[in-house]
């Protein structure tokens, strides 16, 4: 899923998304709730309608940023109460008000409320945390309307094997209609997350329920995951980094600010159908991202979106073939090499 923070995937179209071959979306609660808040959307036909995408949207429950408050905010067993980074103002989420934002919004899958620790934490405080995100699911299923959304509910527990077979028990006990991990690339390393993702999988067993592992988008971790039975991702990397001039390629990260991009001809991948791939070079790219221009943005994210989604599809075919482990082995490969320093003076991302 590509992120749309603020009801749009930054920099492109519901068409550029749709033409990128994008299933899902992702909503912000916590984002569109403080602007232009959920009432507003509600009034205005919902976020499908609001932002004129008409495919499917899942909302997170605003939890992760909430908590990536850190002194903005205060918790307590029956919400947390933070302070906008807007303006300074006071505002209070319970898994009954994140729900109820969820429902205004109208997303098809909303997220079960959530307490996200930082996995450095002592051990008794990431596992209050997750015990109470335990008595948070509950309440948020029984929140949950009469409109039809699927509702997810959330694992956390840090990096403890114990915690996390526990907390994946006590999620996959409930009736949500698909199950996602939590808590994870948020400073751990990727062994510790290969090693809870394992733990989860084993927990899980055959449980048939869609599984989303949040916040993981990298071309790399899409493979470690998968291969540990994960289904859905949502990430801002591919767009954030496209807006800084990384495009992501069968050759692994290239920045279109290198110096080398000025004079080649060709496109950013020779195998990638996406509009910037089609019509324009990297060296048009090198010259728009030096100068500038808006039109970069709008075609490294193009791209960028674009290749990840066509990643997907080859790696889901990959595991109907059997090619799966050499794919893998050709993208670890290829995304272990650095993209080099930019040449030109430091751009500001948007
Ligand atoms: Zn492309």
């Amino acid at each position: 899923m590509p992120v749309g923070t603020q009801a749009t995937v930054k920099a492109l179209t519901p068409g550029d998304l749709s033409a990128a071959g994008a299933q899902m979306i992702l909503g912000n609660t916590y984002h569109l709730n403080l602007r232009p808040t959920a009432e507003r959307i509600a009034r205005l036909g919902g976020l499908h309608r609001f932002m004129a995408w008409d495919g499917p949207i899942l909302t997170d429950s605003g939890g992760f940023q909430v908590f990536s408050l850190a002194d903005l905010r205060r918790v307590d067993d029956d919400g947390v109460t933070f302070t906008s980074h807007l303006d300074g103002s006071t505002h209070r989420l319970t898994p009954e008000r994140a729900m109820e934002v969820q429902a205004l919004l109208g997303s098809d899958i909303a997220m079960a409320f959530d307490q996200l620790v930082d996995p450095g934490r002592p051990r008794s405080e990431i596992a209050d945390a997750m015990e109470r995100t335990h008595r948070w699911a509950e309440r948020s299923l029984a929140a949950r309307g009469r409109s039809g959304q699927a509702v997810f509910g959330i694992i956390q527990g840090g990096v403890d094997p114990r915690l996390r077979r526990a907390s994946a028990a006590a999620i996959a006990a409930l009736p949500f209609d698909g199950i996602a991990i939590g808590g994870l690339s948020v400073g751990e390393s990727k062994a510790e997350m290969a090693a809870t993702l394992e733990i989860v999988a084993e927990a899980l067993s055959d449980d048939p329920r869609p599984r989303y592992l949040m916040g993981v988008g990298s071309p790399v971790d899409f493979f470690t995951a998968v291969a540990l039975g994960v289904d859905l991702f949502d990430c801002v990397l591919p767009t954030r980094v496209a807006r800084t001039g990384q495009v992501w390629t069968a050759a692994g990260r290239l920045n279109l600010r290198n110096a080398a991009f000025q004079d080649d001809p060709g496109p950013i991948d020779p195998a990638c159908a996406c509009e910037a791939c089609r019509n324009h070079s990297r060296a048009y790219l090198a010259h728009l991202f030096r100068s500038r221009e808006l039109l970069a943005y709008r075609l490294a994210t193009v791209h960028n979106v674009t290749w990840t989604l066509e990643l997907m599809r080859r790696l889901r075919s990959s595991l109907l073939d059997g090619s799966f482990a050499d794919l893998h082995e050709a993208i670890v490969e290829a995304f272990r090499r650095d993209p080099g320093p930019a040449e030109d003076a430091p751009y500001d991302s948007v």
